[in-house]
């Protein structure tokens, strides 16, 4: 085996999904935009349609025909970059519901799509997507004349409860929606775990699905394993790696393994990064290649084949911390040469 193994436990997937779920008031979607936080949107999408959810957010009408070929039409498939120029067939074919953002886009959606369903993403103060409230407010009454499926907007700082910033993004959702009838959508992973407050009539969650805090119950959805390529004796003195950055204090068995910052293993991670087998934990050591990581297993009793770099001991979130970043961006960055398995499910 000459590449790394990534291991994607649906089960997994699925039990988080059910336990936001539980936590939720209405309906609980799933985010599964980029390639679904890069897990696979085809056995991802299966998964959660078996576990019961029937509506689902992409990023891209592009991403939205690759979800549905996997799941079934009556699944709804929303897209938060709405109608974008260019979308219109995208959209009608794969049966898409665009989020739209602007004037410009609700007035392409019903010029090019008359009856089709589609929703309206809101800006509530985090100005990234979404109609303004002025904007808001004078197209409204067109809008919810063509029953829309729903009406969202997205929280700019769920991950810190405390965060002032949440419950004046709920007060400016409730001014612009109080009274509609069209289903609302505020939460996120984090805005489910603010409280009811926050959920309106669907949330949707993304990153607790695949392990990631905010969601810090959620069970473990990727291992990653790295097979050994050969292992050396380097002498007391003697340097590893790229820039001489580390120096063996002693006699030390060093095993290059078969990944690097190619694969999304970020060389700012290295210092803080440890490798495991069977539990016990080897650091790395000098400074990370792009295709290969040297590993100091001088205290294994037994060498193995491969060392495992994400499980139960080191998840997503570690890694995150180690690099200077979120476990979002560790996850959409595992590489693309991994081997890929799928654990339960029904992929
Ligand atoms: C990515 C995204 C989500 C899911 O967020 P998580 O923090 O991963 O749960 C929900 N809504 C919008 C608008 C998003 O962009």
């Amino acid at each position: 085996m000459a590449v790394a193994q990534l291991s994607i436990d649906l089960t997994a997937v699925a039990h988080n999904w059910r336990t936001l779920a539980a936590k939720s008031q209405g309906e609980t979607a799933a985010v599964v935009k980029a390639d679904a936080y890069g897990l696979g949107v085809a056995p991802v999408g299966r998964a959660l349609a078996a576990a019961g959810v029937r509506s689902f957010f992409v990023a891209a009408a592009e991403e939205g025909v690759a979800l549905r070929s996997a799941i079934d039409d009556a699944a709804r498939i929303f897209v938060f970059s709405g109608h974008m120029d260019g979308d219109k067939n995208t959209i009608a074919a794969a049966g898409l519901i665009p989020l739209v953002n602007s004037a410009d886009q609700l007035l392409r959606q019903l010029e090019a799509l008359p009856g089709h369903p589609f929703g309206v993403q809101l800006d509530t103060g985090m100005n990234r997507l979404g109609m303004e409230p002025e904007e808001w407010a004078s197209l409204r009454d067109i809008a919810l004349g063509q029953s829309p499926q729903l009406i969202m907007s997205h929280l700019a700082c769920a991950d810190e409860p405390d965060h002032p910033m949440n419950a004046q993004q709920l007060n400016a959702f409730r001014t612009m929606t109080d009274g509609i009838s069209a289903p609302r959508s505020l939460a996120a992973t984090g805005g489910v775990l603010l409280g009811a407050d926050y959920h309106f009539d669907l949330t949707r969650p993304g990153v607790g699905l695949y392990g990631g805090a905010p969601y810090m119950d959620a069970r473990p959805v990727v291992e990653l394993d790295i097979p050994i390529i050969q292992t050396r004796l380097v002498r007391a003195g003697e340097t590893v790696g790229y820039g001489n950055s580390w120096t063996a204090k002693r006699d030390s068995l060093i095993a290059t393994i078969a990944a690097g910052y190619a694969d999304g293993l970020h060389r700012v991670m290295g210092p803080k990064t440890q490798l495991y087998a069977d539990g016990v934990s080897c650091p790395v050591v000098g400074r990370i290649s792009m295709d290969m990581i040297a590993v100091d297993v001088t205290d294994l009793t037994a060498v193995p084949d491969q060392l495992q770099i994400l499980n139960a001991d080191q998840g997503v979130d570690d890694l995150a911390a180690n690099a200077g970043t979120i476990g979002y961006e560790i996850l959409t960055s595992l590489g693309q040469r991994y081997g890929r398995s799928y654990v339960g499910g029904q992929a």
